[in-house]
């Protein structure tokens, strides 16, 4: 257990990587794995993604025959896309990795499938992050968890910092893994809420999103994204500008909410686009 996914991740940052460690990261990628490399002085090989934004699985393949990492880390369903990985694919990658594999599933909750656990009990290179930030909702009591083979993780533990997990923390995931029909009934409608979103964005000619397995989809408009954000936000909306990566550049994210905040949403996002600016 840690304080926050983020902080394991930080972890194995500094149990593996030192001067020069390549470390194998397909893109676009959460900015948190390049700052760790970067951070320890490992060599960054990054990987471009397909057209349609999922993962270049052959361009990995080819970055670890050719760079050996000591680490390569996939996120999958992946932020900032909402892309997740074929089962099939992730054991590709996992099986010709010749160091660990880790696999954030931040949003593994929302997605279809169990993820890559089956994995965990014939690869002992892999190691599984999740977190409590995401489908249960305590983003702001900081709890994330990583599993893995008995001997990595007794060697990642010695890197590990004591006392990372506090007890209010501890106590509140206790009590809603004691209740987890709400949180299952919460994912449901998030996905739901996605699945809508979706298909309604899908239906507005020159509005092109991307399939997500995660709680929140990305889009493109013929706008642009600082003057579709403005407009939105007249109306109280707030999305995300997305161009801050540049696979993504003109893309903008909303996150799934409650239905009526869906239907809102869509609302001003017409209304946006068909250019009527209330003064
Ligand atoms: C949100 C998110 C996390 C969660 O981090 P915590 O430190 O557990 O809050 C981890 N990885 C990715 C890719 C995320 O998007």
């Amino acid at each position: 257990m840690g304080n926050g996914s983020n902080e394991l991740a930080f972890t194995v940052g500094l149990a593996v990587i030192e001067e020069g460690t390549p470390v194998v990261l397909p893109r676009p990628m959460f900015s948190l794995y390049e700052m760790i490399v970067r951070l320890h002085g490992g060599r960054i090989h990054a990987v471009a993604p397909r057209p349609d934004l999922h993962f270049d699985v052959e361009g990995l393949l080819e970055a670890m025959r050719r760079h050996r990492p000591a680490l390569v880390v996939l996120t999958t369903p992946n932020n900032p896309t909402g892309r997740a990985m074929a089962p099939e694919d992730v054991e590709a990658v996992v099986a010709a990795a010749p160091g660990l594999v880790l696999i954030d599933e931040a949003y593994v909750e929302f997605a279809d499938g169990v993820g890559a656990r089956p994995l965990l009990d014939r690869y002992p290179h892999v190691l599984l992050l999740r977190t409590f930030s995401k489908a249960f909702g305590l983003a702001g009591l900081r709890l994330g968890y990583l599993v893995g083979h008995p001997d990595v993780v007794r060697e990642l533990y010695k890197a590990r910092i004591p006392f990372m997990v506090d007890r209010l923390a501890e106590t509140v995931a206790l009590t809603l893994l004691r209740h987890l029909d709400l949180v299952q009934q919460r994912v449901a409608e998030i996905r739901a809420g996605v699945q809508w979103l979706y298909r309604e964005l899908a239906a507005l000619p020159d509005v092109a999103p991307v399939p997500s397995q995660a709680n929140f989809v990305i889009f493109r408009t013929p706008l642009e994204p600082d003057v579709l954000l403005a407009r939105l936000a007249k109306d109280g909306i707030l999305i995300r500008n997305m161009s801050g990566y540049p696979e993504l550049r003109g893309y903008v994210r909303v996150n799934a909410g409650r239905a009526e905040e869906n239907r809102a949403f869509m609302v001003a996002l017409k209304k946006a686009l068909a250019g009527d600016e209330t003064p």
